[in-house]
């Protein structure tokens, strides 16, 4: 179906031709009309499905054919608030704010993004200039609210995004306390990787009448991305990670290790053999983790080492790899993980590092994709422990040790 058939005005025909965009996604496709017809929208979908454009572009759409009524003596347009995205971090926040800009080049809207561990100063000042489009993260926003710097009663769309991950980060009260300053009638979208009861209950209580929207996560995940899973001791994985890098034909890779402690300390390993890389996670300072995140884009830092919440949503082209240095704890987050690469229409590859701890995390994932992943056999830290094991079924998943038993000897640097 092409995007012409959705009801999309010239405009916007013209913004996704821009993008390079030639099909809607099946999210755009199911999205697209009940947004632009007003509609309230419970979408379950995956970032890397083009979720973004499904509400970015019919809502670029409705602020146009809906324009507020100026007052007569007015001699500038006047701008307020009217459409609210919150978003759970800042990489996602600046991402949606970024296709924003893009698909409303032509328009006169005008959006801006403010998240937290940044000056408040240059959001502020976009605020005060005025604008249409707020995307946000839920502390910096309750701040500015609270310091009289955002006006919300004009609001005539709210977005929630990723609102599994806002509810995993505790960010439940403040989202209600920021809808108290947001008018009742409005249009509501929300959208959610996964619906466990408690986004059911969110979605109850914020939505009228929504539309179901749900796209499976593990299709994409089956068809573009090759997944491999290696049996490695705990200790060995450092080793086994410099192999691969060395022998793979990898142009960008996405490292997952479980917590911000041991992706630091991973990093710190490949620095001693001379690999050089970069660390996102939480912990690291937003200008830090910005520099991160631009060199990984541009290429300038192929390989970058992420914790979950970090990578969440995080939107780079032509990632090669993604490596799961250490399984994650919920069968969910790993459809998460290697769904940063393959995306739109590209082949990617997955690469599990499984030690005996996590054989019981491996057994979960199978079951949610309903199949088993291949083991690579030709390396050469392959694990002689089986694949299942009696102890794994027995014991309690334990993450990886924190530490190398045996730390690489410090080469030169060059
Ligand atoms: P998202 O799920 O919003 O993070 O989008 C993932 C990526 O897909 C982004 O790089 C978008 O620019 C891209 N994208 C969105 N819609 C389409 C489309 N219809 N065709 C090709 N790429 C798209």
């Amino acid at each position: 179906m092409p995007f012409k058939n959705l009801g999309l005005t010239d405009a916007l025909l013209q913004a996704i031709d821009t993008e390079g965009y030639t099909q809607p996604t099946p999210i755009q496709q199911q999205s697209i009309p009940h947004v632009l017809a007003g509609k309230d929208i419970l979408g379950c979908a995956q970032t890397g499905t083009g979720k973004t454009a499904a509400f970015a572009l019919p809502i670029i759409q409705r602020l146009l054919e809906h324009p507020r009524p100026q007052k007569k003596q007015a001699k500038h347009h006047e701008r307020a608030i009217r459409c609210l995205v919150l978003s759970p971090t800042r990489e996602l926040a600046a991402q949606i704010g970024a296709s924003f800009t893009n698909y409303s080049a032509e328009t006169n809207l005008r959006n801006t993004v403010i998240f937290g561990g940044v000056k408040q100063g240059s959001q502020t000042r976009a605020l005060r200039d005025g604008i249409d489009i707020l995307v946000a993260t839920p502390g910096r926003l309750i701040d500015l609210i609270g310091q009289g710097h955002v006006d919300l009663k004009s609001v005539e769309i709210f977005v929630l995004d990723e609102a599994d991950r806002m509810l995993d980060m505790g960010f439940i009260n403040d989202i209600y306390r920021i809808l108290n300053y947001v008018p009742d009638k409005r249009q509501t979208l929300l959208f959610s990787a996964t619906m466990p009861q408690k986004i059911q209950s969110l979605a109850d209580s914020l939505l009228h009448e929504p539309i179901d929207v749900r796209i499976t996560p593990e299709a994409p995940a089956a068809e573009n991305v090759d997944q491999q899973i290696y049996l490695v001791e705990g200790a060995s994985k450092t080793k086994l990670l410099e192999h691969v890098l060395e022998g793979e034909d990898i142009s960008r890779v996405l490292i997952f290790t479980r917590t911000k402690r041991r992706a630091d300390r991973l990093l710190q390993d490949l620095q001693w053999s001379n690999i050089k890389a970069d660390v996102i996670h939480a912990d690291r300072p937003q200008p830090a983790r910005e520099r991160a995140l631009e060199n990984f884009r541009s290429g300038k830092t192929p390989i970058l080492i992420a914790s979950d919440i970090a990578a969440r949503g995080l939107d780079v082209d032509e990632i090669s790899h993604v490596i799961n240095f250490e399984l994650p704890q919920e069968a969910e987050v790993y459809v998460h993980r290697i769904g940063r690469t393959g995306r739109a229409g590209a082949k990617g590859i997955a690469m599990s590092f499984c030690d005996v701890g996590e054989r019981l995390l491996l057994d979960e994932i199978e079951t949610l994709l309903g199949r088993e992943v291949p083991v690579i056999q030709d390396h050469p830290y392959v694990s002689a422990l089986p694949r299942k094991t009696k102890q794994a079924e027995a014991e309690p998943a334990k993450p990886a040790p924190l530490f190398n038993t045996r730390r690489p000897a410090r080469k030169r640097r060059l």
